[in-house]
């Protein structure tokens, strides 16, 4: 069975060798995540060299993505390694004071957070189980009042979701980790806790100050200032991510199956990549069956036509890498071939203008019965663009460049390969043998010629 939803896996401690990483390839990844919020330099240097090993190996590409921790705030240290309890009620102070905290106050080593926030915010920690509102900022000082209150203790990450943070979206680590990764030529730069399409622009100069090779941005929506701009964010980024998993935190979470849904909408029309992120298959850490929620949660995301689901601990971390690929894609394969068997909304929710183009290329393909689309293309816009159509038919992408391959990994239905001869002849039966189908195909050269061949 062919799966048409990409598979962005994780890479940690358990998957970062060779021979693990080919057979996370084999059973069906086809871009790798590396977080640079764990490792770093050339830890994470050694990854995208295996990586890149493994897939001209293969001969498949995999997409990398270099994912930059972001600003990621985190209060100070308290006086003992113990957890403090905090009770409804009671007054807690955050300030900039680096003595060590205890039951009353802790130090908040961020001014530009203190001088952020507002009377009325909320501050949230240990994934929103401990919850204050602040009552009063002073220059240096918040106070705030605990409204759910929990266990608090050193260094513990925190989300504010009513604050808009006037704050670099790179941090001095990400600069650092994002010019030791360009020298890497990553294929994505996932960019966290995003707010704004501000944001995007920023890193794309950073980026291209420094390198002429393309490197895709990702916008990661984790936060509610970046759902209310999605449409900017999205036309400034290459792809989105929907990080479910700090999404859920600043923003109520029976939101986030409905923000997910028009997400993915926006990036289809708009004709970029989208990929749906976090808790997809937790319980692969430590277990080899996946729960009946997570198969649905799976195929759902399958339905809603994501480009891609990503596994995180399930791969990092997690007792078998390799097992926890193969059951993502024995569900989203399933899901997908249903998906064609049963169409319930094709095309309907592209009908907008500026895609009349590859809405024409996809419908022709549906009413010839195609079995493929063959798109020669030298920077991957053309198959980005059909692919965002949904056609039923597998789209292979005839490349002759290993970085737009590599980009179109992320594209749904889209099976790249990187053969400079056979984008040179044009030859179409040799690209769709390239993956196991049978000629009968529209073919699209991005020239902007559409043909029918064989049907
Ligand atoms: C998330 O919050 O869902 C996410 C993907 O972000 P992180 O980089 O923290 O895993």
């Amino acid at each position: 069975m062919l799966k048409f939803t990409k598979i962005t896996a994780s890479i940690g401690p358990k998957s970062s060798n060779h021979a693990i990483l080919t057979k996370m390839v084999r059973a069906g990844v086809n871009l790798v995540r590396i977080n640079f919020s764990h490792d770093t330099g050339d830890v994470q240097g050694a990854k995208i060299d295996t990586i890149r090993t493994v897939s001209r190996e293969l001969k498949t590409p995999v997409g990398i993505i270099v994912d930059l921790q972001g600003p990621k705030h985190r209060i100070g240290d308290f006086a003992s390694d113990e957890k403090y309890k905090l009770t409804v009620g009671q007054r807690f102070v955050f300030d900039s004071n680096e003595t060590p905290g205890d039951n009353t106050r802790v130090c908040l080593p961020h001014p530009d957070v203190i001088a952020s926030l507002h009377a009325g915010d909320r501050i949230l920690l240990n994934d929103g189980k401990l919850e204050m509102r602040v009552d009063k900022c002073e220059p240096t000082k918040i106070i705030a009042t605990v409204i759910r209150g929990n266990e608090i203790w050193s260094r513990r990450g925190f989300n504010l979701p009513d604050t808009f943070i006037d704050t670099e979206i790179l941090t001095p680590k990400d600069k650092a980790d994002l010019e030791y990764a360009i020298t890497k030529n990553p294929d994505f730069v996932a960019v966290s806790f995003v707010q704004s399409a501000d944001d995007i622009a920023y890193v794309r100069d950073f980026i291209t100050a420094r390198t002429a090779h393309k490197i895709n941005i990702i916008a990661k929506i984790e936060r509610p200032h970046a759902v209310h701009d999605i449409d900017n964010i999205v036309a400034a980024a290459d792809g989105i991510m929907i990080a479910r998993g700090d999404l859920a935190v600043e923003m109520p979470f029976e939101q986030v199956p409905a923000i997910s849904r028009h997400i993915i909408r926006v990036c289809r029309q708009m004709n970029k990549p989208v990929i749906m992120a976090t808790q997809m298959l937790t319980s692969l850490v430590d277990s080899e069956f996946p729960t009946r929620a997570e198969i649905s949660d799976v195929a759902n995301a399958a339905y809603l036509r994501t480009d891609s689901c990503m596994t995180s601990e399930e791969t990092t971390v997690g007792i078998n890498p390799v097992h926890t690929i193969q059951t993502m894609s024995r569900i989203l394969s399933y899901a997908d071939m249903d998906t064609i068997a049963n169409p319930n909304d094709w095309l309907r929710i592209d009908n907008i203008p500026e895609n009349n183009w590859s809405r024409s290329v996809a419908s022709m393909a549906h009413l010839n019965n195609a079995s493929a689309i063959i798109v020669f293309d030298r920077d991957g816009i053309a198959t980005t663009e059909i692919s965002c159509r949904r056609p039923d038919m597998p789209i292979v992408a005839v490349c002759n460049d290993e970085t737009v391959a590599n980009h179109l990994c992320l594209s749904r239905g889209v099976f790249p390969i990187c053969d400079p001869e056979i984008f040179g002849t044009r030859d179409e039966v040799a690209a769709a043998k390239s993956v196991g189908i049978k000629i009968g195909a529209v073919v699209v050269v991005d020239d902007g010629t559409i043909s029918l061949r064989g049907i």
